[in-house]
C-alpha cells in the first residue's frame, strides 16, 4: 500500500518531529493534539527546526512554506484521522491514554489505514487488542530529535501482518530513515538498554557517588557518548523515563529495573527536564543556555 496521508496524534516532543519529517518528504500531514497550546508550540517548534535545517544548508529556504503548508493542525481525532493511510500515535506514555486513542482511531480511520504507535516501551500487542485490526497495528519508534536521528525501531506485535511490516519498512525508507525490526517485549531494544543506564546514573547521583556534571562528563569523555545520561534524561523527559522504567519493572518482574526514588520525586515535583525548564539542569527559556539545578549544586 502506498502511504500519502499521515495523521500524527500528539504534538509534543516527538509528534511535532514526526509531522515535520513526513511533511518534508512530501506527505500530507494532520497533526492532532487535545491541547491547543501543545499544537501551537508544536508548530512553532517545527518552524524553528526548519530554520535550523536551512541555516545548515540541509534545506532550500523556499521549502519552509511548502513544508508548513502540508501540515494541518487539528484538535479532533475523529475528523483528523478520517482520510489517513497511516496514523502515528505519539501521545503521553500511559497505557490508559493510548488505549482510548486506539479505540477512537480504530473507529474513525479508514479500514485500510495502518495504526502505528511511537510508544517507548508499552506492549504493541496490548494496544492492538483494543482495536478490530491487530494485523494493521505496529510499533514505529522514532528517536529524538526525529529530524536528525536515522533509526526507526519497528516493533512487531503478536498479530502484526507481514504486509503491514513491509509497508512500514518501505515508508521509513521513503522518509530517509533506517528501520530495524524487533519483537514485542517490554522496552523493546533501545529503551531496555538505554533506560537502565540512565536510571543507574540517577542512582549514582542519589547515592552521592558523584555530582551531576561529573557523572555526565565521565560518560561523555570515557564512553564517547555525545550527551551525558542525566542531560539525556532531561532531554527525553523525566516523566517519560519514569514511565519506561515502570513498564520494564512490571513487565520483566526484576528489581534491577526499579526506578530510582530521586526520579520518582522529581517527576512528582513537576521537574520534567527540558520541557518544563527544570530537571537535573535548569534551562533558560528561548536560549541554548543551561546550568546544574540548584538542588544538585
Ligand atoms: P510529550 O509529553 O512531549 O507530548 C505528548 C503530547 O500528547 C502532549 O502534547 C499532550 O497534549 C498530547 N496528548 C495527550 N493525550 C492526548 C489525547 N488523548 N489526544 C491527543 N493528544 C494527546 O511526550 P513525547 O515525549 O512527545 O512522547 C510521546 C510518545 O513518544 C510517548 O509514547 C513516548 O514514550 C514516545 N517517545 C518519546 C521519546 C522522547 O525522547 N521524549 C523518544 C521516543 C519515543
Amino acid at each position: 500500500m502506498k502511504i500519502t496521508n499521515v495523521s500524527v496524534i500528539g504534538a509534543g516532543t516527538m509528534g511535532n518531529g514526526i509531522a515535520h519529517v513526513f511533511a518534508q518528504y512530501g506527505y500530507q500531514v494532520v497533526l492532532i493534539d487535545a491541547s491547543e497550546l501543545a499544537l501551537e508550540s508544536g508548530i512553532k517548534n517545527i518552524e524553528k527546526n526548519i530554520d535550523r535545517q536551512i541555516h545548515k544548508n540541509q534545506l532550500e529556504a523556499d521549502q519552509k512554506e511548502l513544508i508548513l503548508a502540508r501540515i494541518k493542525p487539528s484538535n479532533q481525532v475523529r475528523s483528523g484521522v478520517s482520510s489517513a493511510d497511516l496514523v502515528i500515535e505519539a501521545a503521553t506514555e500511559k497505557f490508559d491514554i493510548k488505549s482510548l486513542i486506539f479505540k477512537e482511531i480504530d473507529t474513525h480511520a479508514p479500514n485500510r489505514a495502518i495504526l502505528a504507535t511511537n510508544t517507548s516501551s508499552i506492549s504493541i500487542t496490548k494496544i492492538a487488542a483494543k482495536t478490530q485490526r491487530p494485523d494493521r497495528v505496529v510499533g514505529m519508534h522514532f528517536m529524538n530529535p526525529v529530524p536528525i536521528m536515522k533509526l526507526v525501531e519497528v516493533i512487531k506485535g503478536y498479530g502484526t501482518s507481514p504486509q503491514t511490516l513491509n509497508t512500514i519498512f518501505q515508508t521509513a525508507k521513503d522518509i530517509g530513515k533506517i528501520a530495524i525490526e524487533v519483537n514485542d517485549y517490554p522496552g523493546f531494544i533501545a529503551n531496555r538498554i538505554l533506560l537502565p543506564m540512565i536510571n543507574e546514573a540517577i542512582f549514582s547521583l542519589f547515592e552521592a557517588v558523584a555530582k551531576v556534571k561529573d557523572i555526565d562528563a565521565i560518560m561523555k569523555l570515557g564512553m564517547g557518548h555525545p550527551m551525558g545520561p542525566l542531560q539525556l534524561a532531561d532531554f527525553i523527559g523525566l516523566d517519560v523515563c519514569l514511565s519506561i522504567m515502570r513498564v520494564l519493572h512490571d513487565g520483566l518482574g526484576d528489581d534491577k529495573y526499579r526506578p530510582c526514588p530521586l526520579l520518582v520525586n522529581m517527576v512528582a515535583a513537576g521537574h520534567l527536564g527540558v520541557k518544563t525548564g527544570k530537571g537535573f539542569y535548569t534551562y533558560i527559556s528561548g536560549t541554548k543556555e543551561f546550568e546544574v539545578s540548584p538542588q544538585f549544586q
